[in-house]
This record gives structure tokens, sequence and C-alpha cells, in this order.
């Protein structure tokens, strides 16, 4: 049991990060995320391939 922690993870909010989608053909197939950088201000760039196009894109997390 630990009651330290201030929060049940049933009350936990929820954030939903929006799925991205391939700018070229926008399946809804999650692409292949071959890597993933820091951009030095918090947010990441992952690059991806589609798995459907195989068009190779860039997805910014903030
Ligand atoms: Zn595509």
């Amino acid at each position: 049991m630990n009651t330290t922690n201030p929060t049940r993870w049933e009350q936990a909010p929820i954030v939903e990060i929006s799925r991205p989608r391939c700018p070229a053909c926008g399946t809804a197939e999650p692409p292949e995320y071959v890597r993933s950088e820091g951009n030095g201000d918090g947010s990441t760039t992952r690059k991806a391939i589609c798995r459907s196009c195989q068009l190779r894109f860039k997805v910014v997390v903030e």
C-alpha cells in the first residue's frame, strides 16, 4: 500500500496525443518511427516512415 502517492490512477487525468497522419496518403495506420531527437526546447522530433506509402516525414511532439 502506497499512502504517499497523492493521486490514484483511477482519478488521474488523461492526456491524449492525437495520432500523426501521413501528410501524403493520410492513412490511419501508425507510422514506423526510426528516430527520436530532442530539440533542446522540450519538444521532440520523431522521424517517421509511412507504412502505407513509405513517405518519410517528421512528427514534432511538444
Ligand atoms: Zn502515406
